[in-house]
């Protein structure tokens, strides 16, 4: 995600940034904006805080009529009955990584409708707790459900390593499920079932067959060159899911790259890291050249975690079918804007 600028202080501001941590001014982000405002200078004028900022830390504003929660906590539906503070602090967490989201999609063209406006096909999320029943993440008809747990850093590294995952965050959860959500706005319901099929496969297969045999003898040898992950080689529709969270990964880690500037130039011209400028704005470029620039972008950053001692930061290969499939939803993605 781009940074923002204080408008008091010219200080770079993160979009969860409740306070300038420059000049101390109090900041809310305002969604038709995408902007964040300094809320006791003149652009707060006619904003007022998302109701869940007390209890949430929810950083948003909104205007009086719209509320009294922003657009993003009005998504979620349910959550623990009681007050558990364990459950609470996991919360902030998922409602922080939702809030990316949310501004991810609307900046790419994908705005999500909610519940309240679509009873039957319209977004929303529960947050459940593992105290109460077990909790499995996924998605149905528009609902959401994720496991409040997984915002525990030491549970989900556990489970990452247990279900030998290169990569398992909340943000990644999200991106996922809200995939899911996707399929039915722009496949399903779009009648572009042939050609999903073509590039995914048929999705009509016995999803419980897919992950009982998934589980049972993990993704076939030689994954590596058709899908993007273990988990896409289930079934088509986590094929899909997965393709468009590595959609969104790529489109807001090129984003950010783009809006700090940065470009490469080495180690050497003609190798994969030559010359690459990542530029934020890929809506005119074909996904080709898009992952161009990702590939590069990603080599560098993954030497540069490394010089860290960090895992990598996209510990994933893209090659031609699955940049294929990218391309899809990138078309896809570009055609609903
Ligand atoms: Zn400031
Ligand atoms: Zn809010
Ligand atoms: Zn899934």
């Amino acid at each position: 995600m781009r940074p923002y600028e204080c408008s008091r202080c010219g200080g770079l501001l993160d979009i969860g940034d409740g306070v300038c941590p420059r000049c101390a001014a109090p900041l809310g982000f305002a969604l038709p904006l995408d902007d964040v405002l300094v809320l006791d200078g003149p652009d707060g004028d006619g904003w007022v805080r998302c109701a869940e900022h007390p209890s949430l830390g929810c950083t948003w504003v909104i205007r009086p009529d719209d509320g009294p929660r922003c657009e993003s906590c009005r998504l979620t539906r349910t959550v623990p009955g009681d007050d558990d503070p364990r459950d609470h602090a996991h919360l902030v967490v998922i409602e922080q990584a939702k809030r990316r989201l949310v501004v991810q999609l609307r900046r790419i063209g994908l705005p999500i409708v909610d519940r309240a406006a679509d009873p039957e096909a319209g977004l929303a999320f529960d947050l459940l707790s593992t105290r109460f029943e077990p909790v499995t993440i996924g998605h149905a008809d528009g609902v959401i459900t994720i496991d409040l747990a997984e915002s525990d850093d030491a549970h989900r590294e556990m489970l990452r390593a247990q279900l030998d995952e290169p990569y398992r965050t909340v943000l990644g959860h999200l991106r996922h499920e809200v995939g899911h959500y996707f399929w039915g706005v722009l496949i399903a319901r779009a009648g572009r079932h042939e050609g999903f099929r073509a590039l995914f496969g048929d999705e009509r297969a016995s999803y419980q067959d897919a992950l009982d045999r998934h589980y049972a003898v993990g993704a076939p040898v030689g994954w590596q060159e058709r899908w993007v992950s273990a988990y896409a080689t289930m079934h088509p529709w986590e094929d899909w899911a997965e393709t468009f969270a590595h959609y969104l990964h790529i489109r807001d880690t090129l984003d950010t790259a783009g809006a700090f500037g940065m470009s490469l130039a080495g180690p050497d011209e003609g190798t994969a890291v030559g010359a690459v400028a990542p530029s934020g704005d890929v809506d005119d470029e074909s996904f080709w050249s898009v992952a161009r620039d990702w590939t590069a972008l990603a080599t560098a950053l993954n030497a540069v975690n490394r010089s860290m001692g960090h895992a990598d930061l996209y510990p994933f290969a893209l090659t031609p079918p699955v940049i294929e499939k990218l391309a899809y939803v990138h078309d896809l993605v570009r055609g609903a804007t």
